[in-house]
């Protein structure tokens, strides 16, 4: 049974976080393959050793090298020949259910020569688990290798994870000739992925010339993934409202693992609704809606609002008056608006789930987000962006479609991934943008990144910087113009501190953004999601922690986002719709204090927690004062005598029980 999820950050949705990705990461490349790899991802990280490397200790060599190397392969121009499509199974089918497909293989011109290997492979991220294999017809994912063409052997190659080859031997595999990989063959069939995904490809790559360097294949061979049964239902309503002014409810039924487009019909009754809000009594949803809808609301009065809905009829098992919680609401008069935003998320186009036009339905319908970016990697997965021009502009022209200036703000971006310095986003706030790959000679390095962006609408933010898959080297110093605001939160844990709560794991020391602040560099702060399941905005119903920003932008316009990035009028908080206002000698948040400012200074600070506050943390220049706010759920405080010495910076944290985190953007004296 789901309870209040809007004020509870962690759910009774236990699943894995996003560590595995390094695992498969490589195994998945198009690239060369030895039966039983070693897994990549289970080792800590390898801090550089090389003396004669250039390279920073933070570098992760081995990946780098695994990368270039496999980009300088050369590939027999029988690689890859053929195509494959579906020809047994269901098209559509539940998340985790399990079935048997039947995938055919058919060899290109030049065939496949003696000794080459047909592979054929699940997604091997976010969710396919019962690896295709050959050697037990009882367990999951046991799958039978046949083939028509007579004096053709096929010896199966098991390698303990998505991938499963089949080696000709006997002659060569000639232009015509099939072979068929009925996956879930055995008496439990193979269970589909746990997350909703349209256009779920099986893949298939051919080594045509046996040298054990493989190619993806052409493959229609794909089915839809729909959602589960629904669990409950999620409510946002605006952070921050204008009083007369109409917003917008967003409703969404999601499944015990936060996917929506579920199956349910009845009606979203709203209960006890307060005096000062207008908001219809009930919605009814039809089959269309897929238990997704979105209703205006109204606020009267000035005032703090929460809305309640129960569903009618309840969900199977649920009491009848069970009700399911928002997030806080803030009514006043010319309220500063709190635009909520994900820069960074992943699809099936990189190591992700979904379709980019997926990503951004969630992002916009179920989770409520006003700004979304869909960040895949350049040069990660199982096709890479910078190798795949059709694809980039295919990512281009989604975010185009879903750009609403006004409603909802979508923008082209991607992830940088470099491992050698570390993971940049770069998103870009006009229609087209370059794809400046970080394994290219003349953008492998952050400062030749910068080059190319300086003077464009474009900015980069550092991702996942303290630790996690790889660290940022800092003594690249970013052009604050480029790179105006840090990601300070994400699926995989938190970079401002080593006493941050739900610090990200293989932290490295010196190398949290406070540390870095202490260095005299400016930032604003983000989170972002980091979403591989499709889930933008909503990452941490999977994690333990997720991220998402507020921009306190003008309106819902790329031009106004990119001012309030470039002015740092943003704060972050691990996925909880927290409310935080705070001003510093009337300056906002992000803001520069000039020197002529009086002191000392006045802080006013206003939080609405999404739960009870344990505490919030204000830290100056390094040291950190604490307030117990015994369990309130709203604060707010007048502070009177800060003192800020030049070159001083001051932030606050917000703690609450429930483990939902916020951190406003510092305040800097000049
Ligand atoms: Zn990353
Ligand atoms: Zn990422």
């Amino acid at each position: 049974m789901l309870t209040n999820w809007n004020r509870n950050l962690r759910p009774l949705l236990g699943f894995g976080t996003c560590l595995a990705i390094a695992a498969v990461a490589v195994l998945a490349c198009d690239s060369k393959v030895e039966p039983e790899p070693e897994p990549t991802g289970s080792k800590p990280v390898e801090l550089s050793t090389d003396e004669h490397s250039d390279y920073p200790p933070t570098a992760v060599l081995r990946t780098m090298r695994e990368l270039k190397e496999d980009q300088a392969l050369e590939r027999h121009p029988s690689d890859g020949g053929g195509r494959a499509w579906l020809e047994d199974g269901p098209r559509e089918v539940e998340i985790s259910s399990r079935h048997t497909w039947t995938i055919t293989y058919e060899a290109g011109p030049l065939g496949v020569a003696e000794g080459g290997v047909i592979y054929f492979m699940t997604s091997p991220f976010w969710g396919w688990e019962d690896h295709p294999q050959t050697f037990s017809s009882d367990a999951p994912g046991y799958t039978e290798i046949t083939t028509n063409a007579e004096g053709i052997e096929l010896e199966s190659l098991n390698f303990g994870k998505s991938l499963l080859g089949a080696k000709v031997s006997g002659r060569a595999l000639k232009e015509g000739e099939l072979v068929k990989f009925k996956y879930g063959a055995g008496s439990v069939g193979a269970r589909a992925d746990k997350y909703f995904e349209r256009n779920a490809k099986f893949w298939v790559s051919v080594d045509g010339d046996g040298d054990g360097i493989r190619k993806m294949a052409a493959s229609d061979a794909v089915i839809d993934v729909v959602s589960g049964p629904p669990s409950g239902l999620w409510v946002t309503v605006p952070t921050t409202i204008d009083v007369g002014e109409v917003g917008r409810v967003a409703l969404a039924l999601l499944d015990a693992r936060g996917n929506a487009w579920v199956d349910w019909l009845g009606d979203i009754v709203f209960v006890d609704v307060p005096e000062g809000l207008e908001v219809p009594e009930r919605v009814t949803l039809s089959p269309g809606d897929r238990g997704v809808a979105s209703v205006e609301v109204k606020a009267t009065e000035s005032g703090t609002y929460t809305l309640s809905a129960r569903l009618d009829p309840p969900l199977p098992g649920a009491p009848r008056d069970f009700t399911y919680g928002s997030n806080p609401m803030l009514a006043s008069k010319n309220a500063i608006s709190v635009l909520w935003a994900d820069l960074h998320g992943h699809s099936q186009l990189s190591d992700g789930t979904g379709t980019p036009r997926d990503f951004y339905r969630y992002a916009r319908d179920v989770a409520a987000l006003d700004i979304a970016v869909l960040t895949d990697h350049d040069h990660w997965g199982i096709e890479f962006l910078d190798q795949r021009p059709d694809l980039w502009k295919h990512i281009g022209e989604v975010a185009a479609e879903f750009y609403e200036p006004g409603r909802f703000v979508s923008l082209l971006g991607y992830e940088w991934t470099s491992w050698i310095y570390g993971h940049r986003h770069v998103i870009y706030f006009t229609e087209n943008g370059e794809l400046y790959s970080s394994l290219a000679p003349e953008t492998e390095d952050p400062d030749q990144l910068w080059a190319k962006l300086k003077g464009k609408s474009a900015l980069t933010f550092a991702h996942h910087s303290a630790g996690g898959p790889i660290a940022t080297d800092w003594s690249f110093r970013p052009d604050p113009e480029i790179e105006p605001v840090t990601e300070i939160v994400s699926v995989h844990g938190s970079s401002e501190a080593n006493d941050s709560p739900q610090k990200i794991y293989r932290s490295i020391r010196g190398n949290f953004v406070r540390d870095i602040l202490d260095r005299g560099m400016r930032f604003g702060f983000i989170g972002s999601g980091d979403s591989h399941d499709g889930h933008p905005g909503l990452a941490h119903l999977g994690a333990p922690s997720g991220g998402i920003a507020a921009i306190l932008a003008e309106d819902r316009t790329r031009e106004s986002v990119l001012e309030a990035l470039r002015a740092r009028r943003v704060y972050a908080t691990n996925g909880a719709r927290i409310l935080l206002q705070a001003s510093l000698g009337g300056y906002r948040m992000g803001a520069t204090i000039p020197e002529t400012a009086e002191r000392p200074l006045k802080l006013s600070l206003r939080v609405v927690g999404t739960g009870p506050i344990e505490a919030v943390d204000f830290i100056r220049s390094g040291l950190v004062e604490t307030l117990d706010c015994e369990g309130r759920t709203e604060l707010f405080l007048p502070l009177d005598d800060i003192e800020l010495d030049s070159g001083d910076y001051l932030y606050v944290r917000v703690r609450q029980t429930d483990g939902g985190v916020a951190w406003t953007s510092p305040f800097y004296a000049d």
